[in-house]
């Protein structure tokens, strides 16, 4: 959704690729000690000293990760930015730098690029982030996003996929089945628009779950917070598929099972009444829904009371040996295998078993 209501809208073609680069990245000022050179050169240069670095990169594409039909450019860039820091507070670091790459077609005037611009600048100044560099081309349809985001972790800080033993706790920050809600509520909204674009939706009921999908905030503040609370994870991932999806990767690379209790899963209270209200189970929204981007982790038990009563932290089940299984412990105690996709449809399968 490009937002810009003036008459003004200047055609990519005039400013040329490097005028582009240029106009687009002119406030992206270094605020790092870490960052010895930025925009400007054929590279970047950083210095980490004695820390580790972190990379890892994603791809967006429009029509496949993101509709500009309800997705503001500007909450577009500050999402392709918290996607990838999420990745990089997942292995327990600080994001430091960011590249940003985009093809673009010449449907898109420099003003939309600004917005997008504007997004992917805020959100590196709230999370301190450097953007370093990055590239432009043209694109013959949509808008193509692609971010590599750099951090730093003592070597004794890294977390990985693949530490959780048999016993330790598996734990969630935040809530989760908001994002996935607040996409069907923007889809639901699209549809009644296309039938009558005159109608005016009242959308203030469904803040939380909207804001959730559009603007979401990657958990910068969980890895100093365990630091704080002396409690090192296991193991530990993001969850940008879904929780089931996210579980099952923790346990594949740590070679265990794990018991997830369905009472414990925290949902916000918008995420069950939206739930109720599109008739869909709020537990497999939360299993399967995706894009919450909070982190999941495991302690060993000896943890516990550090993280017991903390606001930010639920503990959701444990682990156990590998060959007990995976398995989702539902509200009516009954044991059902955790797959990727929900378990509604989990039940199915083992009646047709
Ligand atoms: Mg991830």
């Amino acid at each position: 959704m490009f937002e810009n209501s003036q008459e003004t809208k200047t055609n990519l073609s005039e400013l040329g690729e490097f005028g582009l680069i240029d106009h687009l990245t002119k406030n992206f000022a270094p605020k790092l000690t870490s960052t010895k050179k930025a925009i400007g050169d054929d590279a970047a240069i950083l210095d980490f000293e004695d820390n580790q670095c972190i990379v890892t990169t994603d791809l967006l594409v429009e029509g496949v990760h993101f509709d500009l039909a309800y997705m503001p450019l500007k909450h577009l860039g500050y999402k392709a930015v918290m996607v990838n820091a999420s990745d990089v507070y997942a292995m327990n670091g600080k994001a430091t730098q960011i590249t940003v790459s985009i093809a673009v077609s010449n449907r898109f005037p420099v003003e939309a690029l600004e917005e997008l611009y504007s997004g992917i600048e805020l959100a590196a100044n709230i999370y301190n982030i450097d953007v370093i560099g990055g590239d432009t081309t043209s694109s013959t349809s949509g808008l193509v996003i692609s971010i590599t985001a750099l951090g730093i972790a003592k070597s004794e800080d890294v977390v990985y996929r693949s530490g959780a033993k048999p016993n330790d706790f598996l734990v969630v920050s935040g809530d989760l089945g908001a994002a996935y809600m607040g996409l069907q509520v923007l889809e639901r909204e699209k549809q009644v628009f296309k039938a009558n674009p005159n109608a005016q939706p009242d959308l203030d009921q469904y803040t939380y779950l909207i804001e959730r999908q559009l603007k979401p905030e990657a958990r910068k503040d969980i890895p100093p917070l365990l630091k704080e609370l002396d409690v090192k994870p296991t193991s530990m991932i993001d969850i940008s598929d879904g929780l089931s999806s996210e579980v099952i990767h923790l346990c594949k690379n740590s070679k265990t099972g794990v018991n997830l209790f369905e009472e414990k899963i925290p949902l916000d209270p918008a995420v069950i009444s939206v739930c109720e209200e599109f008739k869909i189970d709020s537990t497999t929204i939360a299993l399967s829904g995706g894009e919450d981007y909070e982190l999941l982790f495991t302690i060993s038990q000896e943890d516990y009371d550090k993280i017991k009563g903390n606001p930010n932290l639920t503990i959701i089940g444990h682990m156990t040996e590998e060959n007990e299984g995976m398995h989702l412990i539902t509200r009516a105690n009954t044991k059902i295998p955790l797959i990727a996709r929900g378990w509604n449809s989990m039940e199915k399968e083992e009646e047709e078993d």
